[in-house]
């Protein structure tokens, strides 16, 4: 799973694919005030269906590397992410980012709770678990250390040291992305780990009484990176780094009609977010095409851990409530390119009939449904 798959765009040259994951959270009846059900559900372990809002008799199916439907274990969500990490210790870039509207689950995907470790912890446990079963007969020293930064109106906040302002983000001349002045903790242990990142997440959430609006309006970045020395002469160095991202919410704020700072902190994360939108869709696509990384601060940070030879996985969280079923859309449209119209209720078929014995229509044209076609 999740291991880099390299396309040839129309150059000739080796991209590799982000990886799209998508993850239904349980059905939360708090979410659900007129008792209406879910608009939303999967059929297998790729692919999802959602009624199609023109015509209710109608889904609309989707399809995608993974689909996690509402049972699926933070350790199983992890296991998609897992196969990527090798690659950080051989001086290989990696980035997984959880997408999706507030409510979705994202946090809850990436942090997890105690009980419930998400993506992060595990991800930082599974690294030292590897650095530490590395034989020193292959002649390598490794040392980790832990960046935590946020996104916030366009602006790179150091959460490992409150107070600081605006970084600015620098490419050497190897093309590697750097943050002059962001602070790099060197951690030891897991333990080590927890002890700095917890406060810095409090930091994060509640430097402000907004706590979800801010929590939700920035992205919340966790840099790993593993550097390995030769112990021989000619003592070579490798860096490998990796990206655990905790988007803002991809809920569309014009909509839900915020004024003033709130609408100009909507159009910074909409910038980032549609950016990101655009990156992933280029990389994705088969035909050369620019990649926008220049055009937001996310992206410009993920320029060398997205696309190119690094590894990427994108986590969609969506909830199955009525009341997500725009942004859900909006969700499912930015994470997939493919879409089909089925033509069966989608409440009747929970009666009896097997799933895959349904029938399945393509869209009157025969052609999969384009993006904007629902
Ligand atoms: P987001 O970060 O996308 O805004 P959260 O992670 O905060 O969303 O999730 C919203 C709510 O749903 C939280 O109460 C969270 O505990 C719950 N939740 C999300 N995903 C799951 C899941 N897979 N299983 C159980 N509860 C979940
Ligand atoms: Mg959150």
């Amino acid at each position: 799973m999740a291991q880099r798959v390299a396309v040839s765009d129309g150059a000739n040259k080796k991209v590799s694919r982000v990886r799209v994951a998508v993850r239904l959270r349980p059905y939360m009846g708090t979410q659900d005030e007129k008792n209406e059900g879910s608009c939303v559900r999967g059929l297998d372990s790729k692919n999802l269906e959602i009624i199609n809002w023109r015509n209710a008799t109608e889904t609309v199916k989707y399809s995608f590397d993974v689909f996690h439907g509402e049972q699926t274990t933070q350790q199983e969500v992890f296991l998609s992410v897992k196969p990527i990490l090798p690659h950080i210790l051989t001086g290989q870039n990696a980035s997984v980012f959880a997408y999706g509207p507030t409510g979705a689950g994202k946090t809850h995907t990436m942090m997890g709770t105690l009980n419930q470790l998400g993506v992060i912890p595990r991800a930082v446990r599974e690294v030292f678990k590897m650095v530490n079963a590395k034989n020193e007969d292959e002649g390598w020293d490794y040392s980790i250390s832990m960046s935590y930064l946020e996104i916030y109106n366009e602006k790179v906040l150091d959460l490992l040291s409150p107070g600081s302002q605006d970084l600015p983000i620098r490419e050497d001349k190897d093309k590697n992305i750097l943050i002059p002045g962001l602070t790099h903790t060197t951690i030891t242990s897991f333990s080590d780990f927890h002890k700095h990142f917890v406060p810095a997440s409090l930091n994060r959430t509640t430097a402000s009484t907004k706590i979800n609006q801010r929590s939700s309006r920035s992205h919340a970045v966790l840099l790993l990176k593993v550097v390995r020395t030769q112990h021989a002469p000619p003592h070579r160095q490798q860096t490998g780094k990796l990206y655990l991202i905790d988007l803002a919410g991809s809920e569309d704020n014009r909509r839900t009609g915020n004024q003033g700072i709130r609408l100009k902190e909507s159009g910074a994360i909409n910038l980032s977010l549609f950016t990101l939108s655009k990156v992933v869709d280029s990389l994705n696509s088969s035909t050369a095409v620019r990649v926008p990384y220049r055009d937001s601060k996310l992206t410009r940070l993920l320029q060398d851990s997205l696309g190119g030879s690094a590894h990427s996985v994108m986590i969609t969280n969506i909830a199955p409530e009525y009341k997500f079923y725009f942004d859900t859309f909006g969700a499912l449209n930015f994470a997939s390119k493919s879409k089909l119209i089925v033509n069966k209720p989608f409440i009747c078929e929970t009666v009896a009939v097997p799933v895959s014995v349904l029938p399945v229509k393509r869209a009157r044209d025969g052609q999969e449904a384009g993006r904007s076609g629902t």
